[in-house]
């Protein structure tokens, strides 16, 4: 275990992110999916094409396939039609023309397209007001994807366009990695369950709901075991019992130093602790340990240090274990700072931002209060604003660093 007593040798968020992924088991096993199954899911081998794309020489426009040399003073006379699906299977000569639709089999005798609107028509030919350059508006064979081509790599979590890809290519299914079963609690003898009236010190256990949305932005279907009591006993058993059945187990609360954060005494005594504290604001308790097989999160209790240690840490460990390769740490963004910002040194820092567009510029302003346990902060913010550990606070006009929490500003 790395024991770090005080602030400066705390590891950073590099440090411990490198040592956890290091430590993480490998990804077990494969299943295979249908295509309309596979969506999020990591692909297990690479794949490539059996066939090319297109397959065959097609319109890129409805207009007309011609002989590209043919003589431009004359009308063009029209001897067929291509529709998508309906090929046209004779010759076109010199002088002749076919109609085309978008995607229709352009005959290997043509060797150009001119689009409808560049054309008149007058019964049986056209008149072109615009001559195509040759191959125009002609899609050939494998100009998409060409036979024996890499689709898709090892590693790669699938998207709506992979999934269209694989079905261009006719691949009805494919390997992907087994998914990872994640089991979460909370802790702390102040939560009720929403219904519940709160009494004087009693709050709605929140955490277990972002915990549960964060797992299903990451394509995993969790398993929610509830509300822990507050004693090591109770702790115990449900870590033990959570490790019969899954590879990662995460909890909130109980990972401080007061006389009730225990987890690290139950890790201790039943696991193996890895790293206990780091670094960042929020989030310096979180411990990473394992349980018999099972990989452990112990996030702090407060809601925010929630979401920000399970963006930072959590989710590129979830990645890896299942068996995502092509993670990219965060893309930060530089912004102009609207207002002051305060910070301490010691800490790598995520406050909570809205980033707007400003002319060429993004500028970026707080949401307000930054304490961790204003989870309104985090609801408000479409972005964090990262403040290095020697950071000793920002003027109003400085440039910080930003990460995207939104994909739309
Ligand atoms: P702890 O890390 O257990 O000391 O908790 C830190 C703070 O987070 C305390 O104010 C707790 O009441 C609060 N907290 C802990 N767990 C939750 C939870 N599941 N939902 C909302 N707040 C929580
Ligand atoms: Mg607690």
């Amino acid at each position: 275990m790395t024991d770090y007593c005080n602030t400066p040798s705390l590891p950073s968020l590099e440090q411990a992110l490198e040592q956890i992924l290091d430590d993480l088991p490998k990804p077990n096993g494969y299943q295979r999916l249908g295509l309309k199954k596979a969506l999020q899911r990591i692909v297990y081998q690479d794949i490539h094409a059996a066939i090319d794309l297109p397959s065959f020489r097609n319109s890129a426009m409805d207009g007309y396939a011609f002989q590209h040399h043919s003589d431009q003073d004359l009308a063009l006379i029209v001897i067929g039609c291509s529709w998508a699906g309906k090929p046209y299977r004779g010759e076109v000569l010199a002088g002749e023309c076919i109609r085309v639709f978008t995607g229709a089999y352009v005959p290997d005798s043509c060797d150009c397209v001119v689009m409808q609107e560049n054309t008149r028509r007058t019964n049986e030919s056209i008149r072109l007001t615009h001559w195509p350059k040759r191959f125009e508006n002609i899609r050939s064979i494998g100009s998409d994807i060409q036979q024996g081509q890499r689709l898709l790599a090892q590693g790669h979590r699938l998207k709506a366009a992979d999934i269209g890809l694989l079905a261009a290519c006719g691949i009805a299914d494919i390997a992907v990695f087994n998914p990872i079963t994640v089991g979460f609690f909370s802790t702390g003898d102040e939560l009720i369950s929403i219904g519940s009236q709160p009494e004087l010190g009693q709050i709605y256990d929140s955490n277990r709901y972002t915990i549960h949305a964060l797992l299903e932005e990451a394509g995993i279907k969790p398993l929610d075991m509830g509300v822990i009591a507050d004693t090591p006993e109770a702790v115990e058993a449900a870590l033990l019992s959570a490790t019969k059945h899954c590879d990662l187990i995460i909890t909130s609360g109980g990972v401080s130093v007061g006389e009730a954060d225990f987890m690290s005494d139950v890790l201790a005594k039943i696991g193996q602790i890895k790293l206990w504290k780091m670094a960042i604001k929020p989030g310096k308790p979180l411990l990473f340990a394992s349980i018999n097989n099972s990989v452990f999160f112990g996030l702090p209790g407060n809601p925010v240090s929630v979401m920000v240690t399970f963006q930072q840490i959590v989710l590129p460990a979830l990645h890896k274990m299942m068996g995502l390769t092509t993670d990219q740490p965060a893309l930060t963004l530089p912004a102009i700072a609207a207002e002051d910002i305060d910070k301490q040194p010691g800490r790598l820092e995520f406050q909570r931002g809205v980033a707007r567009k400003t002319g060429d510029e993004l500028s970026v302003s707080l949401t307000g209060g930054q304490a961790s346990h204003m989870l309104s902060s985090m609801s408000q913010a479409n972005c964090l604003i990262i403040l290095p550990r020697e950071n000793t606070g920002v003027k109003k006009g400085q440039s910080v660093n930003i990460q995207l929490l939104d994909k739309h500003l």
